[in-house]
């Protein structure tokens, strides 16, 4: 189940940058940077309605699942509307209005953060985790993933995984790698700390994504 999480996620970034991409002229690549191309397209077509089908049945749009999805994800320095603006690479007046509708459906929470009021922290409710429960991924993805073999989902999640890390480089976006693999990630003998905010981590913390997260 972990891994088709996994490969679910780094698929919806894909379909992201891969809009941003989308105005590069495909006639010009080498043939295998084509098919790349158009195989990461039709997969992210296919998430794409899927999200859509799935968010319809409670009134939201695929926007707003994958906010939620993303939050689901990230730890406690990355819940902030900038880092949703961030991650989705969507613009302010998006995340805001999509926020706004989470809100108002009761998905999402706002918390001032302890230490700085002006950082306001965006929780999922017991009803925005469930919905991501429910519905990502997808019941057919699952089982689309299910009916590879452990080798072959190693293998696409390393690789998708290298296509994303080069368009993120080539975007200059940050990484939002997961916590564990970071420069600054420090095992103690009392546990985990960050090496950049000196504040313990949780095992929890570790396997979760951040905005901050620097590679090795
Ligand atoms: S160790 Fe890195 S990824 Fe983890 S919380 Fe600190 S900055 Fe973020």
């Amino acid at each position: 189940m972990f891994r088709v999480d996994t490969i679910y996620r780094i698929s919806t970034f894909l379909i992201c940058q891969a809009s941003i991409d989308s105005k590069l002229n495909l006639f010009f690549y080498p043939m295998n940077q084509n098919l790349l191309y158009q195989l990461v397209e039709r997969i992210g077509n296919f998430l794409r309605v899927e999200q859509r089908l799935a968010g319809k049945a409670f009134g939201l749009q695929e926007v707003h699942l994958q906010v939620l999805l993303y939050l689901s994800l990230c730890n406690r320095y990355s819940n902030t509307p900038i880092a949703v603006t961030e991650y989705l690479n969507a613009t302010k007046g998006t995340v805001s209005q999509s926020l706004k509708v989470l809100e108002t459906k009761g998905f999402i929470v706002k918390q001032n953060d302890t230490n700085d009021k002006r950082v306001v922290h965006l929780i999922l409710t017991e009803e925005g985790q469930k919905i991501i429960k429910d519905v990502i991924p997808p019941a057919i993805f699952g089982d689309a993933i299910n009916s590879l073999t452990s080798p072959q989902v190693k293998s696409l999640e390393s690789n998708l995984t290298l296509l994303l890390t080069a368009l993120q480089q080539a975007n200059q976006l940050r990484s939002f790698g997961v916590c564990q693999t970071c420069r600054f990630f420090t095992k103690k003998d009392s546990g985990f700390l960050c090496g950049l905010t000196q504040e313990s981590l949780s095992e929890d913390d570790a396997s979760r994504i951040c905005r901050e997260h620097e590679s090795l």
